[in-house]
């Protein structure tokens, strides 16, 4: 039996590594099967171009748990490694690598998080092995060697009967690793990180009903079934990105995303088939998930592979940041994994992987919206969130998303920008030439309004998203000479304000008279009392919420409102009381005698003025109601 002395710098690599790696441990087999993937693909290689004129046969792998001898063991039949090799690969270039990684990594704040997105290759093992053994077999046909090693630098290395080629990774798990004996928990491993690795790997049996032999038939004369043992092969090799876009249906990418997400129940709206290869290489498949625009967003659902392996899902730093809402899969070994994000996020290469996924995906929604329009415009809905948060956060995207950004009306029409301003540039401009483009959040709750503008032949948008106050303070800037109002901001004839005076009934000594009277119904931190000369048969009062008081208290709400905490938090909410001079009500008021009538008519009408805000509740509306059955 040979010994020797694996030359290491660093005495105790070892401990180091573990306490590291504490939170994962786990993938470890990850960096076993990719190695014995490695070997697996190298065969097949040697193979086609002649240099391996042996018969390959069946080289899936197999991953193989015995619990009474407490190991774990990975089997390929890929190339192997003669003694030579293994005294080169393992003995130096796998040391020395866990040394390189220890020496770069110890003294990095965030190494705890990289570490174990990258792995460290076959040392991993000894973060949950105390022992392990490497029976393999060159497929040069050497002699078959058993090399074995605690971890410490002193190995053994000897002849083995090993008599078929290729390699055996045998851990013998520690005492503290005890839970990657079970099944269930390497089941779930091989799940997460080897489901589409490109070699075939197997895990125990599983059960499959056939028609059984003898074609014996039951009662009902069906062929009954039997029950067979076949094996239980974990991965799909060949997932659907790594195959040409021209030899993929729409439902083969539909039925991608189900093996991807299988808690996921709805199809995606469409997909964006990526394939790089210059000047770096990437492929994937991002899906636009169906989500509606108020469901809380999942991040993190994209996945980022290298060459088929599972790295993370958290992409991060290298998808830009809106598009980390989409689903899907990210292949590129040219992606540095073996930094921290910090530095991804600066790394030069990263960021035009990032800059040409979005412009793959803002050329993919123009192609879209060229090829059928009709149908974009029914997936609008659903897409428009991620489209507003890209035309926030990413210029390029923002300039290329003009040629497919869509505004929906009231009226349930979808117009680009170019279309919708010559649509209502002859009717929605102010007394300054100032073209007003008018929005609701809510068409319900802000039905009265909206009746009231699209009467007057104006068109009123339904922007209803989070982004909404961000993205209409975007376009009032990119748009010289607008400006964008939400319909309830102000009342109809000053949401576009065109100078046109009506007389009023009551003049400003009268206002002055009856100010009090409504002042001391309402709450006055809350309301501002104003008189505005209307037609008879609008409103008699009208509670509208300044387009900026409003705008400023929503940009709080998500953030970014910038020098709002001088309030102290919240802004209040502060509305203006419109009292419409020319509604006989409003006169009925004035020339009332009766003070407590006079309260009382005052207090009904700014209720109705709340109730049609959606602002009358509790005791107030119960009152309220109960008032109008006794009148009735
Ligand atoms: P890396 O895979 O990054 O090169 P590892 O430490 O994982 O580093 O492995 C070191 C070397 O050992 C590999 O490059 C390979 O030559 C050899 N090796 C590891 N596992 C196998 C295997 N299952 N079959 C053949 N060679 C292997």
């Amino acid at each position: 039996m040979a010994k020797g002395t694996i030359k290491v710098t660093t005495e105790n690599i070892f401990p180091i590594i573990k306490k590291f790696l504490y939170s994962d441990h786990e993938i470890f087999l990850r960096e076993l099967i990719a190695n014995a993937t490695d070997a697996t693909k190298k065969l097949r290689a040697y193979s086609s171009m002649g240099d391996f004129k042996g018969d390959i046969g069946d080289d899936t792998l197999e991953i193989t748990l015995d619990k009474e001898a407490q190991t774990l063991t990975v089997k390929d039949k890929g190339i192997g490694m003669s003694k030579d090799d293994v005294e080169k690969y393992i003995n130096q270039i796998a040391f020395s690598g866990a040394e390189e990684f220890v020496d770069k990594f110890k003294d990095q704040e965030d190494s705890a998080g990289i570490i174990g997105k990258f792995g460290l290759g076959f040392y991993s093992a000894y973060m949950v092995a105390e022992r392990v053994q490497i029976k393999t077999k060159s497929f040069k046909d050497e002699q078959a060697v058993i090399w074995e090693c605690d971890g410490s630098p002193e190995y053994t290395i000897e002849d083995h009967d090993k008599s078929d080629r290729g390699t055996e990774i045998v851990l013998h798990i520690a005492e503290d690793s005890l839970e990657f004996l079970e099944d269930a928990r390497i089941k779930t491993l091989l799940d997460k990180y080897c489901k589409f690795m490109p070699v075939a790997i197997k895990f125990g049996q599983k059960s499959e009903w056939i028609d059984n032999a003898e074609g014996k038939k039951d009662k009902d004369g069906k062929v009954e079934q039997e029950e067979i043992k076949v094996d239980n092969i974990v991965n799909n090799p060949t997932p659907a990105w790594t195959k040409s876009p021209a030899s993929l249906k729409e439902e083969d990418y539909n039925d991608f995303y189900k093996e991807l997400y299988p808690m996921n129940f709805e199809d995606p709206l469409f997909n964006i088939h990526l394939n790089v290869d210059y000047p770096f290489n990437l492929t994937g498949i991002l899906y636009f998930p169906k989500i509606s625009a108020n469901m809380e967003m999942q991040k993190d659902k994209i996945q980022l592979f290298s060459k088929q392996v599972f790295i993370t899902d958290n992409v991060e730093g290298i998808v830009p940041d809106f598009l980390t809402l989409l689903h899907g899969v990210i292949d590129s070994p040219d992606i540095p994994l073996n930094v921290s994000r910090s530095y991804l996020q600066a790394d030069g290469a990263v960021k035009k992987i990032a800059s040409h996924i979005s412009k793959k995906v803002s050329d993919k929604l123009e192609e879209l919206f060229k090829k059928d329009r009709a149908d974009f415009e029914a997936k609008w809905d659903d897409i428009k969130i991620f489209i507003e948060y890209g035309i926030l956060s990413d210029e390029k995207f923002a300039e290329r998303a003009k040629k497919f950004t869509l505004y929906k009306t009231t009226s349930g029409k979808y117009y680009t920008m170019d279309e919708l301003t010559e649509k209502i540039t002859p009717a929605q401009k102010d007394k300054d030439d100032k073209l007003v483009y008018i929005y609701t959040s809510d068409a319900v709750a802000q039905h009265s309004f909206i009746n009231a503008a699209t009467t007057k032949g104006y068109e009123v948008l339904v922007m209803d998203t989070h982004l909404t106050s961000h993205l209409v303070g975007k376009l009032e800037q990119s748009l010289p000479n607008t400006t964008w109002t939400r319909v309830d901001a102000d009342t109809i004839d000053k949401l576009i304000d065109k100078d046109e005076k009506i007389p009023s009934k009551l003049d400003e000594k009268q206002q002055e008279t009856l100010k009090p009277v409504i002042e001391e119904v309402v709450e006055k931190a809350k309301f501002s009392v104003q008189f505005e000369s209307m037609g008879e048969t609008d409103q008699p009062m009208t509670i509208v919420q300044p387009e900026f008081m409003r705008r400023m208290k929503e940009m709080q709400a998500v953030g970014g409102g910038g020098g709002m905490q001088m309030f102290g938090g919240a802004m209040p909410d502060t509305y203006n009381l419109v009292v419409n001079t020319n509604h006989p009500l409003i006169s009925k008021i004035l020339n009332e005698t009766d003070k407590a009538k006079q309260t009382e008519i005052t207090k009904r009408t700014t209720d109705l003025a709340k109730l049609s805000q959606n602002m009358l509740k509790g005791e107030e509306l119960t009152n309220f109601i109960n008032q109008s059955i006794e009148l009735i």
